[in-house]
């Protein structure tokens, strides 16, 4: 399986990272190994001093497809859960002044904390799904897919263009604003529709 991760799809936190409005999904993978579960601790790695939280809604592909149409994507899909896109923000500001890929800075091991997956059909609206990060109790980033530029419907369209979607793929559909940094001690809690999907804390 691949984990697909949609940068750049909430105006706000463009806006905070000084970055141009896209016309065009942007989006980058992480290998399998990023995927931490079971709402294990995540150690802070020895090769960046600013390690940021993203949190963003996910999605669980749930079959094969390939150019897949708007209208069909939803059938595509079949549970939304949240994680967090770490993020080493010097490697990655690096990468982006000299054009180089974000691997490194977005595909290390654990780089993907993920949490519980809830069953598509329990939600009235996908889109208008509230969703929240808490970080040692406070609330540090809180939005709505209705506030996303690409809804899940546009991500799977755009994607399946390029790389064929598989059943278990999981796609980031990108953070809203309110991203910030990581220390020993951190205590981080993602919440959909005000229930704790995700816990992690940051040794
Ligand atoms: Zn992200």
């Amino acid at each position: 399986m691949k984990v697909l991760c949609i940068g750049r799809n909430y105006r706000e936190h463009i806006a905070e990272l000084n970055s141009a409005l896209p016309t065009e999904p942007v989006f980058f993978m992480k290998p399998d190994t990023s995927i931490l579960t079971r709402n294990r601790p995540f150690f802070l790695p020895d090769f960046s001093a600013e390690m940021h939280y993203e949190v963003e809604l996910v999605l669980r592909i749930c079959k094969v497809g390939k150019n897949i149409q708007k209208k069909f994507a939803h059938t595509y899909y079949d549970a939304i859960g949240i994680g967090l896109d770490l993020t080493a923000r010097d490697l990655q500001s690096k990468a982006k002044e000299k054009g180089l890929p974000w691997l490194a800075s977005k595909g290390f091991d654990n780089a993907a904390p993920l949490g519980k997956f809830i069953d598509k059909t329990a939600f009235k609206d996908v889109h208008d799904i509230h969703f929240h990060l808490e970080m040692n109790g406070v609330t540090v980033q809180k939005a709505s897919s209705s506030e996303m530029i690409f809804p899940f419907e546009d991500i799977i369209a755009y994607i399946s263009r390029f790389i064929t979607l598989k059943t278990g793929d999981l796609i980031f559909t990108g953070t809203p604003s309110g991203v910030g940094p990581l220390k020993i001690g951190d205590r981080l809690e993602a919440f959909i529709e005000g229930e704790k999907l995700l816990g992690c804390s940051v040794k």
